[in-house]
């Protein structure tokens, strides 16, 4: 917390000397935060919290690790608990919405715990797993739902989930939601929502169309905004070593010889390298797994159990895989490829030194990759310190070891790469629209994080809610029309 105090206006560094308890939380609450080891508010939960309470409409400009889930969860439990009623059959008085599987169970965790000592009911709704525990948990009626969009309307069309009486409505990470073309879902879940309801609404961009879509779903809402995480740079030790393309992986290894390298987050660019890099890691004898959205919900949760647990060294992840992944104590952050884009580069070394702590960021520099590198110095406004590891005798012997081991991957070149490949909209965005051939940022066929194929269909043609999708069926996962229509399949770049 005390890293972010340099980014604080004069009105949030008051905010931050404000106690929980001045904040307007019951006992329960306080109790459970006491547990948690939380000590006083973030910005966005003292800012928040007595707006919630009030029971009015809420716009929140954070991104995840300022503290968001705290700043809705706990007032949204303090009116449920004030008010208590029975949750409706097959509903439930709040619900959340939130575009990944990852965020989902996260922010129900995160309820969980807070509701501790007030005996309510938490659960998860998401796609990739069977639905007849889901709609077992549903039949009752439950108090606070986090859900994704797509099977929540799967459920909504086979009458196993109602929105009719929800109170709370909370849509979380709303611009990631655009990008996962869940805008048109959320549209139709919120219109089946009775109108006298309290709405949330979290996103940490505010693109035109998230603005028109906070404008339809709020009414007079307060806004609250806190400085994003970008600040966490200065806490991170960055170092660049530059390495030829075909001698990454020994340097890898070479690295995880130290143990310090604990709990290590390894960047790649594509889902491909990224199954590469963590199957090269465990036949070099170092515990890693690869996390990304081809993989099963139960390889996701298995290998992100394992890295919390410390049962592995190293979570081998692309980008949007990282997003919501909250571990702590993440010792590095190793770039194995460096970003296409700047802030893709901010997002991921802000995986390590969370709540306060330091970090280290160490970055992989091919020769073509020198012009990326120069990107993110400048968006940063930062040299990083470089040392040069080209001409390494002993590396370029490891790599003819190495190749043997795993066979080395063909090289692309990433300036010929999918400049798509696993960036979250937001951190493409400066993108022109027209590189890569004049496909838009969002155009593709390729796989998105949600585990969704991303359609070639234009707005208007998705299926709607139910159609030719069968509970258990093998796309449990509603595919919304995506922003734009999809290119033909072979321009899909073969990397990925
Ligand atoms: P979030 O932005 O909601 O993803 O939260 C980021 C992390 O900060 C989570 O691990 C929370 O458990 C933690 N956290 C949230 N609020 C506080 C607080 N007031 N004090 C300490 N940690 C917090």
């Amino acid at each position: 917390m005390r890293g972010r105090m340099g980014c604080l206006s004069a009105h949030e560094r008051l905010n931050h000397l404000t106690q929980f308890a001045d904040l307007g939380l019951a006992k329960p609450l306080l109790k459970a935060l006491a547990e948690k080891g939380y000590k006083e508010p973030t910005p966005i939960q003292a800012q928040a919290i007595p707006v919630v309470l009030q029971g009015k409409d809420l716009l929140g400009i954070a991104q995840t690790g300022t503290g968001k889930t705290a700043a809705f969860a706990l007032p949204i439990l303090q009116r449920l608990a004030e008010n208590r009623m029975p949750a409706p059959r097959r509903g439930f008085r709040c619900l959340v919405l939130s575009p990944t599987r990852e965020l989902a169970t996260q922010i129900a965790e995160n309820f969980k715990a807070y509701a501790v000592h007030m005996g309510l009911s938490v659960h998860t709704i998401y796609g990739g797993v069977k639905y007849g525990p889901q709609m077992k948990a549903l039949a009752g009626g439950i108090d606070v739902l986090v859900a994704t969009p797509g099977r929540l309307m799967d459920h909504m069309a086979e009458k196993s989930a109602s929105v009719s009486g929800v109170e709370i409505f909370v849509l979380d990470e709303a611009d990631q939601m655009l990008d996962l073309g869940f805008v048109v879902p959320i549209r139709k879940i919120a219109a089946q929502m009775s109108k006298n309801r309290q709405n949330l609404f979290f996103s940490a961009t505010m693109p035109t169309e998230i603005g028109k879509l906070a404008g339809e779903l709020l009414k007079d809402p307060v806004q609250v905004s806190v400085a994003p995480q970008a600040t966490t740079v200065e806490r991170i030790d960055q170092r660049v070593l530059f390495i030829e393309a075909q001698r990454k992986r020994p340097l890898l290894a070479e690295l995880f010889a130290d143990s310090n390298f604990s709990r290590t987050i390894v960047f790649t660019r594509t889902k491909r390298g990224a199954d590469r890099v963590a199957k090269y890691l465990n036949a070099a004898g170092i515990e890693a797994a690869s996390i990304h959205g081809d993989k099963t919900q139960g390889q996701r949760e298995r290998a992100l159990a394992a890295f919390k647990a410390g049962e592995m060294r190293a979570l081998v992840a692309t980008d949007i895989a990282a997003r919501g992944i909250d571990v702590n104590d993440v010792s590095h952050v190793i770039n194995y490829e460096l970003p296409n884009v700047p802030e893709a580069y901010v997002h991921r070394i802000g995986r390590t030194a969370r709540k306060g702590k330091d970090g280290i960021a160490i970055s992989f520099c091919a020769d073509d990759e020198r012009n990326l590198l120069k990107d993110i110095q400048k968006a940063t406004r930062q040299t990083i310190p470089s040392f040069d590891r080209r001409n390494d005798k002993q590396l370029a012997a490891a790599a003819a070891v190495a190749d043997k081991l795993v066979p080395a991957e063909k090289y692309v070149d990433p300036r010929k790469a999918d400049p798509r490949n696993d960036v979250p909209s937001e951190l493409r965005r400066k993108r022109p629209r027209n590189r890569n051939g004049g496909q838009g940022a969002n155009g593709g066929g390729g796989r998105n994080e949600g585990g969704q194929k991303a359609q070639g269909r234009g707005p208007g043609q998705g299926k709607g809610p139910g159609q030719g999708r069968k509970p258990g069926g093998p796309q449990n996962e509603f595919r919304g029309p995506k922003r734009q229509a999809a290119p033909a399949a072979k321009s899909w770049s073969p990397i990925d």
